[in-house]
């Protein structure tokens, strides 16, 4: 018999998954999966938040001035903004899609 690491109830030594839910072989793997993923789902919609505010002149709308302008024809955009929220994005895409945890196999051996 094992116990669960959440709920402490015993559960058989060849159980999977508890009555509560909890995955007795993974471990709480799945649960970690999905902060990073809502995580990741926060760290897309800043970084979209971003671009989208960087493409309406960012910065140039406060009295300071840190970011890199861009200028199209007169149309001003905060190329810093932008790059800030293209790294969001792609921060929140590895969170979300989180390549690291596909399996080794998956790699090509030949
Ligand atoms: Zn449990």
């Amino acid at each position: 018999m094992k116990p669960c690491p959440r709920c402490e109830l015993l559960n058989p030594d060849d159980g999977t998954v508890c009555a509560c839910g909890f995955d007795l072989v993974l471990g709480d793997a799945g649960a970690v999966r999905g902060v990073l993923r809502r995580r990741g789902r926060w760290y897309q919609l800043a970084g979209v938040v971003l671009i989208a505010f960087g493409l309406a002149g960012g910065t140039a709308f406060l009295p300071i001035h840190i970011s890199l302008f861009f200028d199209i024809q007169s149309y001003r955009v905060d190329m810093g903004m932008i790059v800030g929220g293209a790294i969001l994005l792609s921060r929140g895409a590895r969170l979300v899609y989180r390549p690291w945890t596909e399996k080794a196999s998956s790699k090509r051996t030949g």
